[in-house]
């Protein structure tokens, strides 16, 4: 059999869901006999010795909060061989045989190494960009984008009350995954990500005025944080199409909130699935969802995945948000 004492901690950007994975780990842990600790602050607190003993009710009116109540943080000191070892040696000092990581891509790298230390490690992929590669969904998603969704229906009462455009900047550094699926929702005349590459004049300025002479008179303009220059992209709008123009960025408003059903759900199922593996004596394993399905692969496989952009969806963005 395998870890008789696992650890969970959260690592990384928070993400509504988050609290439903640890929920999920410390119940099953607990359910098949092992000791359960969580380690907070992510990383840190691997280093710092910070843990607290869990049992069933310290996770109790959890699952429906955002954030994380066990912390986040980056560690950049166990980001070295050095603090590695440090966090390894604190394992066996603290009597953790196994550790579930609920983060992103970057927080998974950590586990690798940690698993390489010796420390056997799981990973849960939480983060609001859905930029895991390896998994077609990470927990917390589905909260930013409905998010996005309310906070965008909000700017468009105002945007149709005044005949204006509305620039909104949405979360999403290198991945538009979140601009693309709430801008399809929202109705936005134009979706800009980091993945695509633009033309002011064809994607932007000719679609407005194509829609405008059909009809429409107010607009909607998504776009993902990594694209940059939002205040900008606004003063040009303004100046092209002569239509006043307002530039919205959502900023962090995007990672807070009650998570969806969606998220709790497959938060639950994914920190079931990750506190099992351990107990069978997995380590070095990812939790992720294919085909709609739960399952787990090789961490260090699923790093090497790169991430495909659904080119499919952006196509359709195209014709019907027209
Ligand atoms: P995310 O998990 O959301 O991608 P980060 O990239 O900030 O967030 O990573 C979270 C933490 O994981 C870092 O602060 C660091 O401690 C650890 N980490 C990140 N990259 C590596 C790496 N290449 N090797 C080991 N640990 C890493």
């Amino acid at each position: 059999m395998g870890a008789k004492s696992i650890a969970v901690l959260t690592s990384g950007g928070d993400a509504p869901g988050m609290n439903a994975a640890v929920r999920a780990v410390v119940r099953t842990g607990l359910y098949l006999g092992m000791r359960v600790i969580g380690i907070k602050r992510g990383y840190n607190g691997l280093l710092s010795g910070d843990t607290v003993e869990m049992n069933l009710r310290s996770v109790s009116d959890i699952i429906h909060r955002g954030g994380t109540v066990i912390y986040t943080a980056r560690s950049p000191e166990f980001n070295t061989p050095e603090g590695v070892k440090k966090a390894a040696d604190m394992c066996h000092k603290l009597d953790i045989s196994g550790v579930v990581v609920i983060g992103g891509d970057g927080s998974f790298r950590g586990a690798r190494d940690l698993t390489g230390a010796g420390i056997p490690c799981i990973g849960i992929p939480g983060t609001i960009d859905n930029d895991i590669a390896s998994s077609e969904y990470t927990v917390g998603f589905d909260t930013a984008m409905n998010t996005v969704v309310e906070m965008v229906d909000r700017l468009r009462d105002t945007t149709e009350s005044h005949d204006r455009c509305s620039v909104v900047e949405v979360m999403g550094r290198r991945c538009g995954e979140l601009a693309l699926q709430s801008g399809i929702a929202v109705g936005a005349t134009s979706i800009l990500v980091p993945e695509v590459p633009f033309d002011f004049q064809r994607d932007i300025v000719d679609r407005m005025k194509f829609t405008q002479k059909a009809g429409k008179r107010h607009f909607i303009i998504v776009v993902a944080e990594g694209v940059g220059g939002v205040e900008e992209l606004g003063k040009r709008i303004k100046n092209e199409t002569g239509i006043e123009t307002r530039v919205t960025i959502l900023g962090h408003v995007q990672r807070g909130g009650s998570p969806t059903l969606r998220d709790r759900l497959v938060a639950s199922e994914m920190g079931y699935r990750a506190a099992k593996l351990l107990y069978e004596g997995n380590s070095n394993r990812v939790v992720v969802m294919q085909n709609g399905k739960i399952i787990d692969l090789d961490i260090t496989e699923a790093l090497n995945k790169k991430r495909e952009f659904n080119m499919e969806l952006y196509k359709i963005a195209h014709v019907i948000s027209i």
